[in-house]
């Protein structure tokens, strides 16, 4: 089922939590909502299941206006972040609670049950209490929960969030291979980038109660569309600089415009004040010059004990220090230690104009 968000806006009292959001969710897409805490995320997945019912604009399921229509009219399965498992109840009885609610028949219960445990591939283990389980096998018995009757769409509010990060990596595959599996329209809530990027089909990145950019996962990490897009995207060095001939000057270095920048013509304004976004993988070393592209700088920190090597620099008599990452072959090639005098080279730099830059840098904090 395709949804269809048109326009919403919600207020707390005077306080804007969503501002003319509009957004569609294709049928059978896994969608990931992403942004800092309070942008607005789990409110806009609480209107679209209609636990929140916004203040205007409205929510559709393929051609049904549904904004009126309560949640439990809507047919919508939900998980949030953390496990409101029944404590008492066994695992059986978790995943059938849905169905005995409706009534079905303790046949049609048991073959519906078998069939989830076996999709959270957690047969064998429904005799068991909540608390006999890990919490990621929890979250998957919340998930089965959440499936049992069928919804239309499933709407998951930072489920993984209470889990520890090796689990959340395994769980974040095992979604992904669940959602090939059953194709069903999904919104999965996370203020984690990773997992939203490794996840979803869709990212819609949110900031203040607006989408600031929605794509495919490369598209987005590619194309950045504005300053916070790229700084909440992280991993990246930040600088302040100015414009100057049409090019941006960081201290005393000149820096190669973004091809990414949407209107160049806005930034190229002479003197401007602009952030320049430089990504560590986005940048070479060398121990020559090759000219104005590049920064003179001296090597503080080497780590190869990842899958990249990680090189920590100061540029600018150790004004601007500058994260790099190099492959491992590179590496070698320059065989770099601590103290080496090296040129650096970006070969992308995304370049915004400072007010924006600095403003949206607020609300990320
Ligand atoms: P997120 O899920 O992205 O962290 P939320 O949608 O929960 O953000 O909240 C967005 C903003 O709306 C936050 O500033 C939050 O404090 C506010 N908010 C959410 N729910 C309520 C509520 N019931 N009453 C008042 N303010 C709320
Ligand atoms: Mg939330």
């Amino acid at each position: 089922m395709k949804i269809t968000i048109r326009d919403i806006t919600k207020r707390y009292g005077a306080f804007t939590a969503l501002q003319n959001v509009s957004l569609e969710v294709p049928q059978g897409k896994l969608v990931a909502l992403l942004g800092p805490s309070g942008s607005g995320k789990t409110t806009l997945l609480r209107v679209i299941a209609g636990l929140e019912a916004p203040d205007s604009g409205s929510v559709l399921y393929e051609q049904d206006d549904v904004t009126q229509r309560a949640a439990k009219e809507r047919n919508v399965g939900f998980v949030f972040q953390h496990y409101a498992l029944f404590g008492h109840m066994t695992i059986f009885e978790n995943i059938a609670f849905g169905l005995r609610v409706r009534k079905w028949k303790n046949d049609a219960v048991r073959e519906r049950v078998t069939e989830l445990l076996r999709l959270i591939q957690l047969e064998g283990l429904e005799k068991r209490l909540p608390s006999q389980l890990s919490g990621g096998q929890r979250q998957r018995v919340a998930l089965a929960r959440a499936l049992a009757a069928s919804p239309q769409m499933l709407l998951l509010d930072e489920p993984f969030g209470a889990l520890d990060a090796k689990v959340r990596a395994d769980l974040r595959r095992w979604i992904r291979q669940l959602h090939d599996e059953i194709h069903m329209t999904s919104v999965f809530v996370t203020h984690d980038q990773e997992e939203a990027f490794e996840v979803a089909d869709h990212v819609v990145v949110m900031n203040k109660g607006r989408i600031e950019q929605e794509g495919a996962p490369d598209e987005v990490f590619a194309h950045p569309a504005n300053a916070f897009v790229t700084d909440f995207l992280g991993h990246v060095n930040v600088f302040h600089g100015r414009i100057q001939n049409g090019r941006a000057h960081i201290g005393t270095v000149e820096m190669p415009m973004s091809f990414d920048v949407p209107a160049p013509e806005d930034h190229a304004e002479e003197g401007a004040e602009v952030t320049a976004y430089i990504r560590p993988h986005e940048v070479d070393i060398d121990r020559v010059s090759h000219g104005s592209d590049s920064m003179f700088a001296i090597v503080t920190r080497v780590n190869r004990s990842g899958s990249t090597v990680k090189i920590a620099l100061v540029a600018q008599e150790g004004q601007l220090p500058l994260d790099v990452e190099l492959p491992h072959e590179r590496d070698a090639e320059l065989g770099l230690v601590v103290n080496d005098r090296v040129w650096v080279y970006p070969r992308q730099v995304r370049v915004f104009r400072r007010e924006e830059a600095a403003l949206d840098k607020e609300t990320a904090a």
